[in-house]
C-alpha cells in the first residue's frame, strides 16, 4: 500500500514548571499512522489530546522527543523540520492570524510564487494565482489589492487555501480549519477538501475536535485521548461502529439531532485523574465503566478488529497491531 505519509512512534515530552517543581507531560505517547495518497485522514480529540500537536511535529514547528516522520519515503528525524518541504503545505485555525492586516492579500501569493519560483512573469503568477483562487470560488480581480479585513473569515479562509494550493502539494495539513468559520460556510470549506481530494489526489490531515464534519469529509479518522490514539479506521468504523469505550462515549455524547454539537467538554479529567494518566495503564481507566484491574498497570496496545484498531483490553482476544506489550514508560 502507498503511503504519502507515515508517523512512526512519534512521542512529545514537555517539561513544564520551574527549577523546583517540574512536571512532565507526555503530550503525544507513541502515536503510529500513515496517510496514502488521495485521502483525507482526520486526527480527532478533544483540545488537549495531543491531535495539534502531532500537527506541528509534522510541520516542523516542534521537535518530537522520540519517533520519526516519514515523507515522500524519506525518513524526517526527530531533529529535522519537514515544514515547507516539496509537498506540504497548511492551513491553520484563524484566517486572520495567517495573513498581516496591513499588507494586502495578494502579496502573499506573490510572495509564494517568488519563493517557489513558479512563474518567470508577473503574467505568469496573475494566471497562476487566478487559477488557483476559481479553485476556490474566487478571482484574481476579488483580491487584487485588498486586505484581509475587506474579507469574511469564510473567504479569508478559501483564500489561505488557494495559496497553499500555489504550490501544487500532495499533502495540506489543516488544523481546524473550519471551527473559527461561520456555519453556514463550513460545508464549502470540506467540500473544497472532498474536491481536491477527487479532482487532483491531494491528501488532507484534517485536525478537528468535530466529529460531525470528520464524517462527512474523511475516509480514516483517529481518536486521540490524553496523547495517545485509542481507535483508529475508517470513518464508518469508527464513528458508526466505535469499540473503544471513549469513543463510544463520544459518540453517544453527540445528539443524532443535533450534528454540529461539538463533543468538548464531554470529558473533563479531575487531578487525582490526570494524576493516574501521568503514570501507567490505560489513560480512559479513570473514566470507564469497563476498567479491569490490568487496565490500571498495562498500556493497552492495539488490537485488530473488524478491520479497525483499538487500545482497549476488552479486546485483549483479538490479534494484536504490533509485537510487543509496551507499559507506559510513566
Ligand atoms: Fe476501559 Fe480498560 Fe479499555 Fe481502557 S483498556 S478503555 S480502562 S476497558
Ligand atoms: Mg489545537
Amino acid at each position: 500500500m502507498e503511503k504519502l505519509l507515515e508517523v512512526e512512534n512519534l512521542t512529545k515530552i514537555f517539561t513544564l514548571g520551574s527549577v523546583i517543581s517540574r512536571v512532565k507531560i507526555t503530550a503525544v505517547d507513541d502515536v503510529s499512522f500513515f496517510i496514502k495518497p488521495a485521502e483525507i485522514f482526520a486526527l480527532a480529540g478533544e483540545s488537549g489530546c495531543g491531535k495539534s500537536t502531532t500537527a506541528r511535529i509534522i510541520m516542523g514547528f516542534e521537535r518530537a522527543t522520540s519517533g520519526a516522520i516519514i515523507h515522500n519515503g524519506r525518513r524526517e528525524g526527530k531533529n529535522e523540520k519537514v515544514w515547507f518541504t516539496e509537498g506540504i503545505q497548511a492551513i491553520f485555525q484563524d484566517p486572520f492570524a495567517t495573513f498581516n492586516p496591513l499588507r494586502t492579500v495578494e502579496r502573499y501569493f506573490f510572495e509564494t510564487i517568488q519563493n517557489y519560483r513558479l512563474a518567470t512573469s508577473r503574467q505568469g503568477a496573475i494566471e497562476r494565482i487566478d487559477a488557483k483562487l476559481r479553485l476556490v470560488g474566487l478571482t484574481y480581480d476579488d483580491l487584487a489589492g485588498k486586505y484581509p479585513s475587506e474579507f469574511s473569515g469564510g473567504q479569508l479562509q478559501r483564500i489561505s487555501i488557494a495559496r497553499a494550493l500555489l504550490t501544487d502539494p500532495k499533502l495540506i495539513i489543516a488544523d481546524e480549519p473550519v471551527s473559527m468559520v461561520d456555519a453556514s460556510l463550513r460545508m464549502s470549506i470540506v467540500n473544497l477538501f472532498k474536491r481536491l481530494r477527487d479532482e487532483f489526489g491531494v491528501s488532507v490531515l484534517y485536525i478537528t475536535h468535530d466529529l460531525a464534519t470528520a464524517y462527512y469529509v474523511c475516509d480514516r479518522i483517529a481518536i486521540m485521548f490524553r496523547g495517545k490514539i485509542v481507535e483508529i479506521g475508517t470513518v464508518e468504523q469508527v464513528l458508526m461502529a466505535p469499540k473503544h469505550p471513549y469513543t463510544q462515549l463520544l459518540r453517544a455524547s453527540i445528539p443524532e439531532a443535533d450534528p454540529q454539537r461539538r463533543w468538548q467538554g464531554v470529558i473533563r479529567l479531575s487531578d487525582v485523574e490526570q494524576e493516574e494518566y501521568l503514570r501507567q495503564g490505560c489513560r480512559f481507566a479513570g473514566r470507564c465503566p469497563h476498567a479491569m484491574d490490568v487496565c490500571r498497570r498495562v498500556t493497552p496496545p492495539l488490537f485488530e478488529i473488524d478491520g479497525a484498531q483499538v487500545a482497549c483490553h476488552l479486546y485483549a482476544e483479538a490479534p494484536r497491531n504490533d509485537e510487543v506489550l509496551i507499559a507506559s514508560q510513566g
